[in-house]
């Protein structure tokens, strides 16, 4: 492709611009497709990960609407409206629009738990063109009568199948509810696990589909593996993995804070410095872990899946499933944590008998196989830990572009 793609597609003189300020030369395929649909009034179902460009793919159709608008939005209305489900995610889309409108005057305002309500208050008092927010703190703002959503008629949802994960459905349910009713919408997700495919029924109205993997032809090279032992047998194999030289940083998966905490403490009886990030552990504690962790200080960081989300650390060479997840979409997750830029990435996933549920539901959703053939039998399964960590059966490696 070439820079004449993004100019046929009939963008105003601002977004050019912007394009050109981004560095922006030719489209990413989720680009090339999802633009012309939503130019067009068309809603979307993307399905596209961060990495793929999706924030430009519903970014440009959207400055370019609210551009073409007369006059000025409501007092207390937003003209665009993107849900994320993370602050982090919501600043970062913040940053790109503001860059990608080339300096057009567009209000764009940002609404997320954990900051000062005044502000942000004060920031919608006027009418903005462009709300970026998280549900819980902008269906406070609805609530307290600070905003209202009926003039609104574009809407973004983001990392849909993470709004699931976090609880978030219903509220957004409730929000879109009061949108303009003939809005243009448009919905991306990594994954569509049933729950996300009915959200997406219920908000999108003849949606165009498109589907797309990272830019530039990297391909994400995950190699993936379950090893099944006994749970008491973890704790030496964890051991044993994160002690390879191997490994450059290692993120750990344990499913509840408890848990987390506890593989620590093993980590660190046996020698091994980590850290864990979770709910229940201050802002300033989970930034210290985070930063110890990408300067390479500590290699192993043990995570929840909710505290994981704001981690954007480029070079996890493994990431280890101590315990699998309760989603099994959680488990594709977990993995893309790993393989970035192209580097080769190692996914191991620990699995005791009594998960061998939830792995047959890792396997329903990824429609792989990861077990060994004979892993049906949790016997089987037990008596292969028996000899010692060091020796549980790994299935033979495989190689998954993701
Ligand atoms: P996103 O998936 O929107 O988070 O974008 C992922 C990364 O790709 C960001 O760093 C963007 O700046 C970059 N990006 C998005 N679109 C393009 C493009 N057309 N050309 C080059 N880089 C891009």
């Amino acid at each position: 492709m070439t820079t004449s793609d993004f100019s046929a597609f009939g963008l105003s003189a601002p977004l050019t611009a912007g394009l050109a300020r981004a560095g922006f030369e030719a489209p990413t395929p989720i680009q090339a497709q999802a633009i012309p649909p939503q130019m067009a009034g068309r809603d979307l179902l993307g399905i596209a990960q961060t990495g793929t460009g999706k924030t430009a793919a519903f970014g440009l159709p959207m400055l370019q609407a609210l551009l073409a608008m007369k006059g000025r939005p409501a007092p207390h209305s937003a003209r665009a409206l993107v849900l994320a489900p993370t602050r982090e995610l919501a600043v970062q889309i913040a940053e790109t629009l503001g860059v990608l409108s080339g300096g057009a005057r567009l209000a764009i305002q940002l609404v997320l738990g954990g900051m000062p309500r005044g502000a942000q208050i004060r920031g919608i008092a006027r009418g903005v063109d462009i709300l970026i927010a998280t549900p819980g703190r902008l269906t406070d703002l609805i609530e307290a009568g600070h905003l209202r959503l009926d003039e609104t008629c574009i809407f973004v949802l983001d990392e849909a199948d993470r709004m699931l994960d976090l609880g978030f459905i219903r509220p957004v349910q409730a929000i879109a509810r009061r949108l303009h009713p003939r809005r243009r919408t448009a919905l991306f997700s990594a994954t569509m696990p049933d729950a996300v495919a009915g959200l997406a029924a219920g908000l999108l109205r003849d949606p165009v589909r498109v589907e797309a993997s990272r830019p530039g032809q990297v391909v994400q090279k995950i190699t993936q593996s379950v090893e099944l032992m006994p749970a008491a047998h973890k704790r030496a194999r964890l051991a044993q993995i994160v002690t390879d030289p191997e490994v450059t940083l290692a993120l750990v998966f344990a499913r509840t804070k408890r848990g987390a905490d506890r593989v620590v403490q093993n980590l660190s009886r046996d020698g091994i410095d980590a850290a864990a990030i979770h709910g229940n552990k201050a802002q300033n504690a989970r930034q210290r872990a985070l930063k110890d962790f990408s300067a390479g200080r500590i290699r192993v960081l043990v995570a929840t899946d909710i505290a994981a989300r704001g981690i954007d650390v480029r070079d996890i060479s493994h990431v280890v499933q101590y315990d699998l997840p309760d989603e099994p979409e959680t488990y594709v997750h977990r993995i893309g944590r790993t393989g970035r830029n192209g580097a080769e990435g190692r996914a191991i996933a620990f699995c005791a008998p009594e998960e061998m549920d939830r792995l047959r539901g890792v396997e329903r959703v990824t429609r792989q196989r990861l077990a060994p053939a004979d892993a049906p039998r949790p016997a089987t399964a037990a008596r292969h830990g028996a000899g010692g960590p060091g020796r549980s059966r790994r299935r033979p490696a495989r190689r998954a572009a993701a």
